[in-house]
């Protein structure tokens, strides 16, 4: 079996990945809050995790990985969002729901295994708070629940944060009712207007956090194999889940492996509404950026380097993914090479899995090529419709090439053939000739008025 090694943010250190159940391997990754559509940075932990799905169901069978990724459809943006816009809470997270599976389905997302909504699971919350309480964990007070911070002795040590640096580093206005600046809310009030359930402490709503926790227990149990996010969830978001978790459930640990997922960043600088650089997954979609290709950018790089979308990039890669779908054109997937597995299998190096994909279409391994990329999520068929857009009748000139070709070797006259492949590279179509026949690879910037009379 293929030894898969994984960073581990807990251990900092890369580890062998072994599952607690080989014929169930369980993986958490926390979802989007839906209130509005995904920018592009929030495809990145996305289309990460979903390769790292897609890899290990290849090593462990494909009906034993259980991935689960939830959706926050109960928070203040939500509510915010719902009283500016004069629109129900339930009609907005519905269609962001909605706009967020779509758009994930373009850049080549399958969909997990579970994508639990957070209303649905108030009781599991309630009955973990409740456990925290009976156990010193956790204390209600003026209408919430608080998790005690201090109770939990391990509380910091994913992100390697001391509880006493983090007190003094802070200065934030301390709510009358904690008993320590560090404890976090599990539960709070909701007024007539918020959406609210009933409860042990009165009519409320819970933190953020505790929803993961309930989620992960109720559909992968205590103690799992990976939880994934990006970095900026690492705290406090994953610290807080790993202290509900381990002190409700009575467990040393939530998840064997915590990864993160680097930030994204356009043209260099940080995505923000201020700097006008902030676009969303359906924007680029829109401008005729296709899903695929911005999948092949995000997985140009390593997954914990910081990733800068520039435009270069997406240029680039919709050239190579044409050249590879013009090579693979009919072609039956074999296997992914043995270089490519052992890239991906690397802490998910899917940089080094693209450099092997460059070398196996330089060898002619056209079946590996397309084996390796199926398993990235790329070169699918339902993903390549976009090639044949902007007018590039790709078929309609090889078939003129592949024509005048036959006629040659009869006659030995290669004229005509020689003036159509000269117009095609003219044009900025890449030709090439050999026992497969006729394949041509067209770029982005192919100069129509260079095939005029052929098309
Ligand atoms: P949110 O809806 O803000 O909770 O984010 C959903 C997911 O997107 C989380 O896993 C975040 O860590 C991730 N995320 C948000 N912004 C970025 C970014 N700029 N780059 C990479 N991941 C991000
Ligand atoms: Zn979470």
């Amino acid at each position: 079996m293929t030894e898969i090694k994984l960073y581990n943010t807990k251990t900092r250190k890369k580890e062998v990945f072994t599952p607690i159940e080989a014929d169930n391997v369980r993986m958490y990754v926390c979802g989007p809050t839906v209130y509005d559509r995904a920018h592009i940075g929030n495809a990145r932990p996305v289309i990460v995790f979903d390769t790292l799905y897609r890899v290990l169901r290849h090593v462990y069978g494909a009906d034993h990985v259980t991935y689960v990724r939830n959706f926050t459809d109960v928070d203040d943006k939500i509510n915010a969002r719902a009283a500016e816009s004069g629109r129900s809470i339930g009609e907005i997270t519905a269609e962001t729901t909605e706009w967020y599976l779509e758009d994930m389905a373009e850049v080549g997302a399958l969909e997990p295994t579970h994508m639990p909504r957070a209303t649905g699971y108030i009781g599991e919350m309630i009955s973990m708070i409740e456990a925290l309480i009976e156990k010193g964990h956790a204390y209600a007070a003026e209408g919430h629940a608080l998790f005690r911070v201090r109770s939990y002795k391990k509380y910091g040590a994913l992100s390697g944060r001391d509880v006493d640096d983090m007190i003094a580093g802070a200065r934030v206005e301390v709510a009358p009712y904690k008993e320590d600046p560090m404890d976090f809310v599990l539960w709070k009030p909701s007024s007539d207007d918020q959406p609210g359930w009933d409860s042990p402490w009165g009519r409320g709503r819970p933190g953020w956090h505790i929803e993961c926790s309930a989620m992960a227990k109720a559909l992968l149990g205590d103690v799992f194999d990976i939880h994934g996010g990006g970095l900026d969830l690492q705290f406090p978001h994953h610290e807080d889940e790993i202290a509900q978790s381990c002190c409700a459930n009575g467990t040393d640990e939530m998840a064997r492996f915590w990864m993160h997922n680097e930030m994204l960043q356009v043209e260099g600088k940080k995505m923000s509404k201020s700097l006008g650089n902030f676009f969303t997954v359906r924007d680029l979609l829109k401008q005729g950026v296709p899903g695929e290709v911005i999948r092949f950018v995000f997985l140009s790089t390593h997954y914990r380097k910081p990733m800068d979308w520039t435009e270069k990039k997406a240029i680039e890669a919709a050239r190579t993914l044409r050249k590879w779908r013009a090579l693979t054109d009919g072609v039956t997937p074999t296997n992914a090479s043995d270089k490519f597995i052992a890239a991906v299998a690397d802490d998910l190096n899917t940089a080094g899995a693209i450099a092997e994909m460059h070398q196996l279409a330089s060898e002619g391994d056209l079946g590996g090529l397309l084996a390796s990329g199926q398993l990235l999520g790329l070169l699918e068929e339902h993903m390549g419709d976009w090639v044949n857009r902007g007018g590039i009748q790709l078929d309609k000139l090889r078939e003129l090439l592949t024509h005048a070709r036959e006629e040659a070797m009869a006659s030995k006259d290669f004229t005509e053939v020689d003036r159509l492949k000269a117009m095609f590279v003219e044009a900025g179509i890449e030709v090439r000739m050999g026992k497969e026949g006729v394949i041509l690879a067209a770029f982005d910037d192919v100069d129509l008025s260079k095939l005029e009379g052929l098309l």
